[in-house]
């Protein structure tokens, strides 16, 4: 087994924080997070929250802002996971906090990001070389960090009870495809960059699913993919399903997964292209021999004429 696949989703990343156990779902932890506890919200502040598509949805349909205005209002772009995709961080005040935070504790608590659920549960992938995730044997680490009391009180639950309690198995559900992404591509390494373009489109599905819907209906899209009637009126009117057909088209067109069949006459006029860029390619390299033959016998003949 190798551990390809480490999924360090949640607020604390330092490793030496990490107690090294690995946890399933039924394993027991004692932890309480709650306002009575010395060091409420301390965890709210001098970090970084990577915001998913779901979190974002989830959070301007709270604030009843368009995905333009979150962005600019609440966020700053980072690169998720240390690979090349770009997705966006929660932006913090001048003293270093979450905007979200009050003495009182999170106002958005029930829309509150993946995150912030998962701590301090973390949740790690490990898979062998080539496997998708599918695959993957699943397991939990916790993360104790001094400032955190919660590891102190005395209630005593499983990993499941827990993360059922925190709501992060629906987070879990929204979040698998798009982590897939990330996780494939930090498999691959640096050996290969993502293009520019491709940068573009992961930002987009990720964190403006109003300009791919934009991009779906008022761009050539429909004519270059085969989408049935009832999967377009589906992402018409639901945010949902317009988010996991963006998974679904970026696994296509960052990693060649066959989720979306491009039309047979896109096909068709490719291969035309290519074919004609090549019988031109080849035109012009005869011309360009024709022209360097020319040009060798009108030096032959100069070189002649002297003699
Ligand atoms: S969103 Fe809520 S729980 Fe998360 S850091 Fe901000 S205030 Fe804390
Ligand atoms: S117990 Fe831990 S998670 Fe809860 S507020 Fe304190 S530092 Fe944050």
């Amino acid at each position: 087994m190798t551990d390809k696949n480490t999924t360090m989703f949640g607020k604390d990343k330092n490793p030496s924080n990490i107690i090294p156990t690995k946890y399933t779902l039924d394993s027991n932890i004692k932890f309480r997070c709650h306002p009575g506890v010395s060091c409420f919200t301390a965890c709210c502040g001098n970090i970084d929250i990577i915001l998913t598509p779901f979190d974002i949805l989830r959070l301007r349909r709270l604030l009843n802002l368009s995905s333009d205005e979150f962005l600019l209002r609440f966020t700053t772009p980072v690169f998720v996971e240390k690979t090349d995709m770009p997705g966006v961080k929660i932006n913090l005040d001048d003293n270093g906090r979450c905007p979200f935070v009050t003495d009182e504790g999170c106002t958005i608590y029930e829309d509150r990001p993946s995150a912030c659920r998962y701590y301090p549960i973390g949740m790690a992938n490990f898979h062998q070389a080539g496997d998708e995730g599918e695959d993957a044997e699943r397991f939990f680490f916790v993360v104790k960090e001094d400032h955190c009391k919660g590891h102190e009180e005395d209630k005593e639950w499983t990993i499941r009870e827990w993360r059922a309690d925190q709501g992060v198995d629906i987070c879990d559900e929204m979040n698998n495809e798009w982590m897939q992404l990330v996780m494939r591509r930090k498999s691959y390494g640096f050996q290969a960059n993502l293009s520019e373009h491709g940068q573009k489109m992961f930002f987009m599905v990720s964190t403006n699913l109003e300009k791919f819907k934009a991009f779906i209906f008022d761009s050539s899209f429909l004519d270059t993919y085969e989408i049935d009637d009832e999967t377009l009126e589906k992402i018409k009117d639901d945010d949902i399903e317009l988010m996991f057909f963006g998974f679904k088209y970026l696994a296509g067109a960052l990693f060649g997964a066959k989720t979306l069949q491009i039309k047979d006459e896109k096909i068709q006029a490719k291969v035309k292209e290519i074919k004609d860029s090549q019988a031109n390619r080849e035109q012009d390299a005869e011309k360009a021999y024709e022209e360097l033959v020319a040009d060798r016998d009108a030096l032959t003949k100069q070189a002649n004429a002297k003699q």
